[in-house]
This record gives C-alpha cells, sequence and structure tokens, in this order.
C-alpha cells in the first residue's frame, strides 16, 4: 500500500521515466540539499557563496592609540585619506566630547581583508558605543548607550562643622553640592544657617554599567530639615529637557520673593528719594513701600528667612525684620501685632503669616510700611526684577505630583529599598 502510494508518487514527478532512473535522481537531489555549494541551483549558490564572502573578507582588528598618537594619525596608518578621516573625525565630534579620550583609548577596525580598506571603526566612550561605517555617502555614525541599571541613591548627612565637607565625605560632587546650596538659596544657606540636629537628604539617580562603574546623575530631589522646618526640592525638566527644582507646591526653586507682603487696596506711597513728608511738608526719602490695607490685614513674608528683629522701634512702631539669604532683608513696620511664633532668630518661610496691618508708631492711618534691601542697603521693592517667577501649571503641575509621590517615598525610605524604583525618563 505504502510502496504503491510512493511509486505513484514518482510515477507523477518522473513520468515516462524508467523507474530505475527515477531512484537514481531522487539520490541525486538528496545529496545536493544537504550540500548546498554542489546544489546546482543558481539561488542556492549565490546565498552559500555571500554567506563565505563576509567571513573571508572582512577581518577585525583591536587596536590603541599609540604614544603620541591620536585618532586622525592611526586612521591614516590604516590607510585612510586625510579628506576620509577628517570627515570622520568631525561627524564624531559631533557625537562625543573628543577632549575627554583617553591617551590609550581603545578601537575596533573592521577592514576589508583585500584592500585594507577600513569599513568600520568602533569605540566606547563615555558610556556609549560609537560606530562610524563607510557608506557610498561618506561615513554613517550611530551611537548606543552601554546597557546599565540605573539606581537611587540616598544620600543623608547631618550637619557637622561644616556643611561642604559632611557631603563631601557623603560622597557628593562639588557640582552637586552647589547645585543643592543654589537650589535652596532663597530658603536658607546651607553653608551658614545649618545647626548641629539639621539634617539634608538627596535622592541621587546612578547609573551602574557593565563593567562596574558608576556614573551619578544630577539630583532628584532633596529634602533639608533646619529649624523644626522642612524645605524640600524636586527636579522636574523645562521645555528643553533641562532640570529645575521645584519646592513642594511646584513653585521653581530659588523662590522668587512673592510680589507684595499683604493683600493691599492700594499703594499709598512708592519708593521714592524726594517725597514731601506728608506731616511737615519737608522733602524727605521715603526709601520704602506703603501698602494702603484695613486694620488686622495679615502680613506675610515676601521670601524665606530668618527673623533678625521683632518688637517695637521708634516711629517703626510694632515691626518685624527679616534677613533672607542672599544679602537680601525686608521690614514690616506699624504692625498692631505679631504673628504667633515669630521671634528673633526664629525660621519664617515665603507666605508666613508674621503679624496684622495697624498704625502703631509715626503712622498716620493702617498701613504697612514695607523696606526691602540688599546688604544693608535700600532698594526699591517693586522694581527689583525678581528672577523666574514660574510655577507649575495644569498638565504639567499634575505631572510633576505624579513624580512628587514617588521622590516623597524615596525620602522616606531606607537605602537598600531604593533599587525598586523606576527613574522618570529625562534621568
Ligand atoms: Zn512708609
Amino acid at each position: 500500500m505504502l510502496l504503491k502510494s510512493i511509486r505513484n508518487f514518482f510515477a507523477d514527478i518522473f513520468a515516462g521515466l524508467p523507474i530505475g532512473a527515477a531512484l537514481a535522481a531522487v539520490m541525486v537531489l538528496g545529496v545536493f540539499s544537504l550540500v548546498p555549494s554542489l546544489n546546482p541551483s543558481g539561488e542556492h549558490r549565490s546565498a552559500a557563496t555571500v554567506q563565505s564572502f563576509t567571513t573571508r573578507l572582512e577581518e577585525r582588528v583591536a587596536v590603541k592609540l599609540g604614544r603620541n598618537e591620536n585618532l586622525n594619525i592611526l586612521l591614516k596608518r590604516y590607510g585612510l585619506s586625510q579628506s576620509s578621516a577628517q570627515e570622520l573625525l568631525e561627524k564624531i565630534h559631533e557625537l562625543v566630547d573628543w577632549r575627554r579620550m583617553p591617551k590609550d583609548q581603545a578601537f575596533n577596525l573592521v577592514l576589508d581583508t583585500q584592500n585594507r580598506n577600513v569599513r568600520t571603526v568602533e569605540f566606547v566612550l563615555q558610556e556609549h558605543i560609537v560606530r562610524a561605517s563607510a557608506t557610498l555617502g561618506g561615513w554613517s555614525l550611530d551611537r548606543q548607550e552601554l546597557f546599565h541599571v540605573a539606581r537611587l541613591n540616598l544620600v543623608r548627612l547631618k550637619a557637622g562643622n561644616s556643611f561642604s565637607a559632611s557631603a563631601a565625605r557623603a560622597g557628593l560632587s562639588r557640582a552637586q553640592i552647589a547645585e543643592l546650596q543654589r537650589t535652596f538659596s532663597s530658603e536658607l544657606d546651607l553653608l551658614l544657617d545649618l545647626a548641629a540636629g539639621d539634617e539634608v537628604h538627596v535622592v541621587i539617580p546612578q547609573k551602574h554599567y557593565l563593567d562596574g562603574h558608576v556614573v551619578a546623575g544630577q539630583m532628584a530631589a532633596a529634602r533639608v530639615v533646619a529649624g523644626g522646618r522642612s524645605y524640600e526640592a524636586f527636579g522636574f525638566p523645562d521645555r528643553d529637557g533641562a532640570l529645575q527644582y521645584f519646592d513642594i507646591d511646584g513653585h521653581l526653586l530659588p523662590r522668587a520673593f512673592l510680589t507684595a507682603p499683604l493683600k493691599y487696596e492700594r499703594i499709598s506711597s512708592t519708593f521714592d528719594l524726594a517725597r514731601p513728608n506728608p506731616a511737615t511738608g519737608v522733602l524727605r526719602p521715603h526709601e520704602a513701600v506703603d501698602f494702603q490695607a484695613p486694620q488686622g490685614t495679615p502680613v506675610i513674608a515676601v521670601g524665606s528667612g530668618t527673623v533678625e528683629f521683632a518688637g517695637w522701634r521708634g516711629g517703626y512702631g510694632l515691626m518685624v525684620e527679616l534677613k533672607h539669604a542672599g544679602g537680601y532683608s525686608s521690614v514690616y513696620a506699624h504692625l498692631s501685632r505679631l504673628a504667633e511664633g515669630v521671634a528673633e532668630g526664629a525660621r519664617i518661610k515665603a507666605g508666613d503669616a508674621i503679624g496684622a496691618v495697624g498704625q502703631t508708631g509715626h503712622a498716620t492711618g493702617p498701613h504697612l510700611h514695607f523696606e526691602f534691601a540688599l546688604n544693608g542697603e535700600k532698594i526699591d521693592f517693586l522694581s527689583v526684577k525678581i528672577p523666574g517667577a514660574d510655577s507649575l501649571t495644569g498638565a504639567k503641575l499634575q505631572q510633576f505630583k505624579r513624580e512628587q509621590e514617588k521622590w516623597l517615598a524615596v525620602l522616606r525610605s531606607e537605602p537598600n529599598q531604593l533599587a525598586r524604583l523606576e527613574l522618570p525618563r529625562w534621568y
């Protein structure tokens, strides 16, 4: 039965051939299909030939820059023309910082075995594999980041004698310490204002590469606990992808001064170096801004700082003076009362209530006499250019809040739990 169907099958194919010849043809076909190089069919022959062609005609060599050699010299040593080497160097320079190439940089060259032409140049630099391939249109380059695992590093610092020294001991780079200082500069001066017991927590993303080296990224989030208050900063990218830092409410840090120290009805007197005194008519400088507002209106701090003075002082009546970071200070006078906790040395955050509008001291009616100074010299608060009064809003703010939840969890967590957290794509 089986034999009969096989015979029918061959009978169909080799109709007209004697059965012996048909069997011989089957055997020959079998041999050809096992040994493709012997197969007379054109299609199979070309496939087999291309295979041996690629393995035979390319040669991979590993080379290093020699003494006093640079890539340009090396490429010429391997036969590249001046113009081709120049084009390649220019294209490489667009991808990697050429100056950071080590003196003994290693390269893989793929050479054409027959004419010794360089077909491909490969090297690893700055955590990337750079591959340049010779094409008909010139050199074509691509760059791929090496495989790595992203981890978060939580650094916890306790304020000691010197913030920068303990931060450096904890492994923060000079740039990271400067970034921390700058970010919190409107809140407090990390170099001067930290006292024993204050703490700084910083989250630094790290990339761990297969070869064991670690590259630290930009600070992702930080918290400063000082004088019983807590200040946070969270990284969030701007339109161009550059990281900026925002406080817990999405206000840009370092924080700009608030636009006014209260909700006022009108400005009754501006900063004026020659104003007639309302009582005597004598021209006297009014190096302040008077905000008219009803008795009892809450007065708030225009920026974070420390209470330098809180109490009674001559014509100012009941007043508060705040010292801010960066050499700025602010004075709030003619107050009817002080807010709770406002005493010399107390830390105040921007927007905190410090007292209420009144007419103590030399005041003709309830108003806030507000002075603003830089390094002790009174300046016009209303004309101070306040950099980047940006706050996140809308969808950006929502995205920021979602990221913030993660960072707050990280800041609360123990270091060994950190590896499980996923980094946002901009790190
Ligand atoms: Zn005044």
